[in-house]
């Protein structure tokens, strides 16, 4: 997060006691954020449609007919946006966590500037981690469908994007014997034309670049199997 006012996204913070969101509003702008503030759940609702924000602080005990869990609610019906709590009672802390809300985190009265910056960075490296497909492994062939990366022992191969695709879905079907036909339709898709014997085309030249590593065999008649 930068010294650009505003480069780390807007946050909302709801909050009717103005001490307390004048201390949260300060320590997020010094985080990047353009800090929109609201005193109750109506005004604060109102700014997480309008604003779409990356992160939004809603104290537990509003005035008005929403309440801090009631605004949640309702966010929660439209958005993913990390919701951080602000309690001020045991109790409430007891129903953050029992009303199964979806809030991402909470912290309870008092608490340091320091300590919300910090569950505010935890709760966005949480939701903003690329959910990252998971790594495929075939004998000594790594696949990363995140990346589009295949390592062979831990070195880099460079791979076509044909080739990828071929490799990637034996990878991801790997025990079955798959026929030609099958793998031109499962790995390019329906629409992409091309002759069965394309397959061993490609497959020839991604036995030639992963050798030994690639536990891949012909099944005569048929087609190829991954092990
Ligand atoms: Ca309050």
């Amino acid at each position: 997060m930068g010294d650009t006012p505003g480069a780390a996204g807007t946050a909302v913070v709801v909050e009717d006691d103005e001490h307390i969101a004048e201390l949260v509003e300060l320590y997020l702008r010094r985080e990047g954020f353009r800090v929109l503030r609201a005193a109750d759940g109506e005004r604060g609702l109102e700014l997480v449609r309008r604003e779409g924000p990356r992160v939004v602080v809603v104290d537990v005990g509003l005035p008005g007919r929403r309440d801090g869990f009631e605004l949640c609610r309702e966010i929660r019906s439209a958005s993913d946006v990390p919701v951080l709590f602000l309690t001020a009672r045991d109790d409430e802390v007891d129903r953050v966590l029992g009303l199964e809300l979806g809030a991402d985190d909470y912290l309870t009265k008092p608490f340091s500037p320091r300590e919300l910056v910090a569950r505010v960075r935890a709760v966005l490296r949480r939701t903003d981690a690329p959910r990252a497909p998971a790594r495929l492994v075939v004998g000594e062939v790594e696949i990363d469908p995140g990346r589009h990366e295949v390592r062979r022992g831990g070195q880099p191969v460079e791979l076509t994007a044909r080739e990828y695709d071929l490799l990637e879905y034996l990878a991801r079907n790997a025990g079955l014997v798959l026929t030609r036909q099958q793998l031109l339709d499962g790995a390019w898709g329906r629409d992409w034309y091309g002759d069965p014997r394309t397959v061993d085309v490609h497959v020839a030249q991604l036995r030639r670049k992963l050798g030994r590593a690639l536990p891949l065999s012909t099944v005569r008649g048929v087609g190829y199997r991954m092990a």
